[in-house]
């Protein structure tokens, strides 16, 4: 007779590596790996993340096999694969009741997700930035750094209206995933955004 499996061999499911749809946040990405650099660098970054993700010095070297830029590449790609989950998580507050224009402080910014830049609410800015920035590494052969630039600056808002309207979910999300922490180190490391364009303390004093 068939046994049942258990839920962490269900898990373990051989080759799957995808988060299936009600996997818990701290489950997610939690698969075996066989990955080297070379053959695939989303996979080895996926990896370190699983054990290194608060050594965040570790992660941004390019790997042996790897070069500088395609390395960005990936840690962009990965950026944006979380950054769905942490946008989906600030909708449960940041609504377009509650939020009606993107801003962080008193900057207001305009969307650029519709052909000419528009106003949108804070989350629209989020949810088509996001897409915008998905739909530009997915040509991966045109991403130049001017690319990343631009994608930097405009992600970059996302995590400053976070951080200034909805503190709380900020402080929470960055304890658990240090993704803002990973973002702004990578920023800097590559000089994809002016300091003048960091307004969050890469580790804020109160996460930890
Ligand atoms: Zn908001
Ligand atoms: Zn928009």
């Amino acid at each position: 007779m068939a046994q049942v499996a258990e839920p962490s061999e269900r898990f373990h499911e051989a080759g799957r590596r995808w988060n299936l749809p009600g996997t818990k946040e701290e489950d997610c990405f939690s698969w075996s790996y066989d990955a080297s650099p070379a053959n695939s660098g989303q996979l080895y970054l996926q990896s370190l993340l699983r054990t290194k993700r608060f050594d965040i010095d570790s992660l941004l070297p390019p790997p042996p096999g790897i070069d500088s830029i395609a390395w960005l590449y990936e840690h962009m790609r990965q950026i944006c694969i979380e950054l769905g989950i942490y946008v989906s998580l600030v909708h449960r507050e940041c609504t377009e009741h509650q939020c009606p224009v993107m801003r962080a402080q008193e900057t207001t910014y305009y969307c650029a997700g519709h052909g000419s830049p528009r106003p949108c609410s804070a989350i629209g800015y989020s949810v088509h930035t996001l897409d915008y920035a998905v739909r530009q590494l997915s040509q991966r052969d045109s991403t130049s750094m001017k690319h990343f630039q631009s994608m930097v600056r405009r992600l970059y808002r996302i995590f400053a209206h976070v951080y200034f309207h909805h503190r709380d979910v900020f402080e929470r999300q960055e304890s658990a995933t240090y993704l803002y922490a990973r973002f702004v180190r990578l920023a800097r490391k590559y000089e994809l955004a002016p300091e003048s364009q960091i307004i969050i303390p890469e580790i804020p004093s109160t996460v930890g």
